[in-house]
């Protein structure tokens, strides 16, 4: 498996007037983060979790490798809103993946109401629990589904990074499939396009995620664009043949002997043609002519003389 084309798109939408989200598009890591606050508490503490993950992401393997980068960002979120009283109780979401190319495992690490999606084959999966007010209260059976979208609290979260000194992450694992797409948002996709849209969007950009991420934002601000949005698109494909095996085809093509620039010499009998399975600059092979050939059995021989010369010597002494 490998990582195919990425992309990522944030914007502040169309009533914000800051952009307190954050990303990471730096394969095989990707990740969002949606930062809350007074102030530019919100855009720091997105910020710092994006740095911490990428500061890890090269190093760490798996859930627990992602969930430890989450709880070291959700450490660094923490001390400092003890330490500057200006972003003091700030936090961030955070949806975090990591791809594994050698197992085509995708580890998902996840805090918030940000959200990673799979889609596979047509259809769209919401992989990640938002750690919200609405998703508990649907979960508990108090509102339907429809309700929690145009809930008045919808955007209230019940578990952060930064606002605690720990964290409870949850971090999983998806085996990834040739052909898959995921994608990480911000609540402000989520809470503004519907699922079947979001699908239908990715669908008619061809799931190119390049064009997919412009089509989404555009979705989420032509419904109102209530709120920041960040999308982040990454596709999985299957392993391309290895380069070693396309360059011993290049070097075979290579050393096919070349047909014989003159038809009248006379064939050596002594040596078969070297030429032929030696790996000859082309030039020189090409200003090898009776001549030269008549030059190399003549090399030939004098290294057979030198040699049969110093046996004896070794013998006789
Ligand atoms: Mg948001």
């Amino acid at each position: 498996m490998r990582i195919g084309r990425a992309a990522a798109v944030t914007d502040t939408g169309r009533r914000r007037l800051r952009n307190e989200d954050a990303f990471v598009c730096e394969p095989p890591l990707f990740a969002v983060a949606d930062g809350m606050g007074g102030a530019r508490a919100g855009e720091i503490a997105a910020r710092l979790a994006a740095a911490a993950l990428e500061e890890a992401g090269a190093r760490v393997r798996g859930p627990e490798g992602i969930a430890a980068s989450i709880a070291e960002a959700n450490r660094r979120i923490w001390e400092r809103s003890r330490a500057d009283p200006q972003t003091a109780g700030m936090g961030t979401t955070v949806t975090a993946a990591l791809v594994d190319p050698e197992t085509g495992t995708v580890a998902i690490g996840h805090v918030g109401d940000s959200r990673a999606y799979l889609l596979r084959e047509g259809t769209l999966e919401q992989l990640t629990t938002d750690h919200s007010l609405v998703a508990e209260l649907v979960e508990s059976g108090v509102l339907t589904p429809e309700e929690a979208e145009r809930h008045p609290q919808r955007s209230a979260i019940t578990r952060a990074l930064g606002t605690e000194p720990t964290v409870e992450v949850d971090a999983f694992t998806v085996q990834g499939r040739p052909g898959d797409l995921f994608l990480l948002c911000s609540d402000g996709l989520s809470s503004m396009v519907p699922d079947d849209e979001v699908a239908a969007a990715i669908a008619a950009a061809g799931s190119d995620p390049a064009r997919a991420a412009e089509a989404l934002v555009a979705a989420a601000n032509a419904r109102g664009g209530e709120d920041n949005v960040t999308v982040v698109l990454f596709e999985l494909l299957a392993e391309e043949p290895p380069a070693e095996a396309a360059d011993a085809g290049a070097q075979a093509q290579a050393l096919e002997p070349e047909p014989p620039g003159g038809g009248d010499q006379p064939p050596l009998s002594s040596a078969p043609a070297p030429e032929a399975e030696l790996p000859v600059p082309a030039p020189t092979r090409h200003g090898a002519g009776p001549g030269g050939r008549l030059g190399a059995l003549l090399l030939i021989g004098a290294a057979l003389g030198a040699a049969l010369l110093l046996l004896y010597w070794g013998v006789a002494r």
